[in-house]
């Protein structure tokens, strides 16, 4: 008996065609139009479109990433449904897929897809795309393995994914990493597994939180207006091993005082921040200030994080211990 995929269409390049009154690329294709322009779609696996939005993803927030996280898993628990796909713009990609990844118990997969190219453009990728993630969804090889990213015929981790570049087909990569796997023409074919995930089960998304990047000589400022807004948690994007300018760490006091999490990143692509210097602004000078490390994983995709265990468990945002070990992880 063919397998079962629900797609889930939330908009992206994949969806657009060009109109020329506006001059640009707008959303235009239904989820349904989306399956019809796959040819052999049919073969690979019984598919149900559900639409579940149809923006450009620099719309996408946490809030709705939740509500996509929860549409899938309950979809999952049909048993006759084998794995999800979702269709979804590349810009934020990377940020929709780790917040799926962080709360997919489920063994069933979930492949996140997009296209560069839109879908009056001339080779639009996104058909291929589709075909591809499917596949994967549909096969046994991809279960427990968590959400999966597929594109340009490469599977990558959710955690260690990154678009690299603004407009390039081949825009997906794992730096240091690599992808898990590919699609070939027949099956799919995994050489690696992530390892290492953990799954969160926050009842609502109720917290809040900001990215601050670093930069060269920066001070108290944008901490000071995150604490004004009575976030929950601040994740700092520092240099390197996560040290940032010695005149941003009043901040952290500031926002320390005011019960706020401070969890220090890296805008390096890969490799975790750590206290390794002692120096003024070093993630050791961060964390005798009552910050603490976050993961390797990107800013964004740590202030994601954060959101989540702040919201599961609120009063970790004062136990800088327990918090470091989730965050770290
Ligand atoms: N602008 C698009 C987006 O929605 C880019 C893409 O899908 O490739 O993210």
């Amino acid at each position: 008996k063919m397998k079962k995929v629900v797609v889930f269409t939330t908009g992206g390049t994949i969806a657009m065609k060009y109109d020329e009154k506006q001059g640009g690329l707008v959303p235009a294709v239904s989820g349904e139009d989306l399956a019809k322009a796959v040819p052999g779609l049919d073969k690979l696996a019984e598919i149900e479109v559900r639409e579940f939005s149809n923006v450009a993803s620099c719309n996408m927030s946490p809030e709705r990433m939740f509500k996509l996280s929860q549409t899938i898993e309950v979809a999952l628990t049909d048993p006759s449904v084998a794995g999800a796909v979702v269709t979804h713009g590349t810009d934020t990609l990377e940020e929709t897929s780790y917040f799926l990844d962080l709360l997919h118990a489920s063994e069933k997969p979930v492949c996140v897809v997009g296209a560069m190219r839109g879908a009056s453009d001339t080779s639009p990728d996104g058909p291929a795309n589709i075909y591809q993630a499917v596949q994967v969804a549909a096969s046994c090889e991809a279960k427990d393995k968590g959400v999966l990213v597929v594109l340009n015929n490469l599977i990558h981790a959710a955690a260690q994914v990154r678009k690299t570049h603004s407009a390039n087909c081949d825009t997906f990569g794992s730096p240091w990493w690599g992808p898990i796997g590919y699609c070939d023409q027949d099956r799919v074919v995994f050489r690696r597994a992530p390892l290492g995930r953990k799954v969160f089960n926050p009842e609502a998304l109720t917290a809040t939180v900001d990215l601050i990047p670093a930069e060269t000589g920066l001070g108290t400022e944008y901490l000071d207006v995150a604490i004004a807004r009575k976030v929950n948690g601040i994740v700092i994007e520092g240099f390197g091993r996560g040290n940032i300018p010695p005149a941003m760490i009043p901040g952290i006091d500031r926002a320390r005082k005011a019960g706020i999490a401070v969890v220090i990143a890296t805008r390096a692509f890969a490799g975790r921040p750590y206290e390794t210097y002692a120096y003024p602004g070093s993630v050791g000078d961060s964390k005798a200030h009552g910050a603490i490390r976050g993961s390797e994983a990107s800013g964004a995709q740590n202030r994601l994080k954060l959101m989540v265990i702040l919201s599961q468990y609120p009063n970790l945002a004062n136990e800088p211990k327990e918090l470091e070990a989730l965050m770290d992880s």
